[in-house]
């Protein structure tokens, strides 16, 4: 079996540009449990050599009548339940959210796989300053990407390769 790798965070963080960009091959596949969105692509990509399925899941997106919480942790526990290496994705140019730091908490509780964070739209050096906040989150594996641009990709894959 290929290694499976997950992509979550907060709608439009580049979740899918990230995905797009790696992935050659894709398959949809709808889950149509009630309650949470849980909406995943499947995509086949190679990191360093090495076959991953990489998971795109529909980010969080919850019903208005439910707690923003409740659809980080049903995401998270999909991702967990699935995926070998979770990748967590972050938006630079949204800055360090309150969202940002309810993934990061309940992931530190939670996680029986290794997280990687990559927080994306750093699109140049310049916009590296402004994201150093997300070191605060504490995480161990942390890098600035622009999934649009290419940029800090083939550092973020060497990392994943050695956590598959
Ligand atoms: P998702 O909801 O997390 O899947 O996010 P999408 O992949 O759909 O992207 C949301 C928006 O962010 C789109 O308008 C993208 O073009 C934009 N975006 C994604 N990656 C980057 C990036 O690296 N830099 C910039 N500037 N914009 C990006
Ligand atoms: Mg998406």
């Amino acid at each position: 079996m290929t290694p499976i790798v997950a992509i979550v965070g907060r709608p439009n963080v580049g979740k899918s540009t990230l995905f797009n960009r790696l992935t050659r091959t894709r398959q949809a596949l709808v889950d149509d449990l009630p309650g949470v969105t849980r909406d995943r692509l499947y995509g086949r990509a190679k990191i360093e050599g090495r076959e991953v399925t990489l998971v795109d899941t529909g980010g969080f997106d919850p019903p208005a009548d439910q707690a923003f919480a409740a659809e980080v942790h049903a995401q998270i526990q999909m991702a967990l339940d699935e995926a070998d290496v979770i990748l967590c994705l972050a938006d630079g140019r949204a800055g360090l959210t309150p969202q940002d730091q309810e993934v990061a908490r309940h992931l530190r509780r939670t996680a029986t796989k290794p997280v990687v964070w990559a927080v994306n739209k750093v699109d140049g050096p310049n916009l590296e300053d402004a994201a150093a906040e997300f070191y605060s989150l504490g995480v161990e594996h942390l890098f600035f990407i622009s999934a649009a641009h290419a940029r800090g990709v083939p550092d973020l894959l060497e990392a994943l390769a050695e956590l598959l």
